[in-house]
């Protein structure tokens, strides 16, 4: 679904993406862990395009998003991240708009979809979330979690062939980290493509196929949750491991 070659990322001198190279299966789930600043936020930015790579190749779905560091045409741009879907940190509701046109908003305007089967979708995926009840709420009455769940089903309104998470449960207290989490399990065992930028160890060892530790830039090791988390062959992996765990 995703295969990433030599991706180079600078802002200004400091180098924030070395020459990054993974792929990612259909169907498959991969936690992205690592310290603060180590480039994990900017490498999901840049495969959805909210951040102009200075290098290397970006394909999404067997179509180059990148290539050499050339960008496809603006057409093509948005036909191919229209398979992919990003949760973020701080939910990015739109905060004037209800909870069910935060989720119309875009299948209706972007891709001109039927109100009807729109609604149908949205009644559906409010539902998986849990918040069939709160079609009509805004924003700013809901809980951190509630809000997050609602971002999901708003992704999930594109049918994207793969969703990327950025440390989608850090913002929330920690007695509502559970209910996101349990909603992106649910993903999962549904057998969503899913990028998961998470400090959710548990949640990573339980549900991701293979853990990316990411620091400096640079893909230290990679590996099953077993091979990460019981047997860590690189040093700062370990001690990464040591101080979250
Ligand atoms: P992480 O998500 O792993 O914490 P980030 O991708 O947010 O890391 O940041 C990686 C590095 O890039 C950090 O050193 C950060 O300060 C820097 N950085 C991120 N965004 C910008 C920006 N817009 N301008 C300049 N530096 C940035
Ligand atoms: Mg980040």
């Amino acid at each position: 679904m995703i295969e990433i070659e030599n991706l180079k990322k600078s802002y200004g001198q400091l180098e924030v993406l070395k020459q990054i190279s993974f792929q990612v299966e259909r169907k498959e789930v991969v936690a992205i862990i690592g310290p603060s600043g180590s480039g994990k936020s900017t490498l999901l930015r840049s495969i959805v395009n909210l951040e102009t790579i200075n290098g290397g190749n970006i394909k999404i779905d067997g179509e180059y998003l990148v290539e050499n560091g050339h960008y496809a045409k603006p057409k093509e741009i948005q036909k191919i991240l229209s398979k992919a879907g990003m949760v973020f940190q701080h939910f990015q509701l739109f905060p004037h708009l209800t909870v069910k046109d935060n989720l119309e908003l875009a299948p209706k305007l972007v891709k001109k979809e039927d109100a009807s089967v729109v609604e149908k979708r949205r009644m559906e995926l409010l539902e998986k979330v849990g918040l069939q009840d709160r079609a009509n709420t805004y924003p700013a009455n809901l809980s951190g979690g509630q809000k997050q769940r609602v971002a999901i089903a708003r992704a999930l309104m594109m049918n994207p062939e793969i969703l990327l998470f950025d440390e989608p449960t850090s913002a929330l207290d920690p007695e509502l980290t559970g209910e996101v989490l349990k909603v992106m399990k649910d993903l999962a065992e549904e057998q969503m493509t899913m990028v998961v930028v998470t400090h959710e160890m548990g949640f990573a060892r339980e549900v991701a196929d293979r853990i990316i530790f990411m620091d400096k830039g640079e893909i230290v090791e990679s590996g099953t949750p077993e091979e990460i988390f019981e047997n860590p062959k690189n040093e700062r992996t370990k001690t990464f491991l040591m101080r979250v765990q």
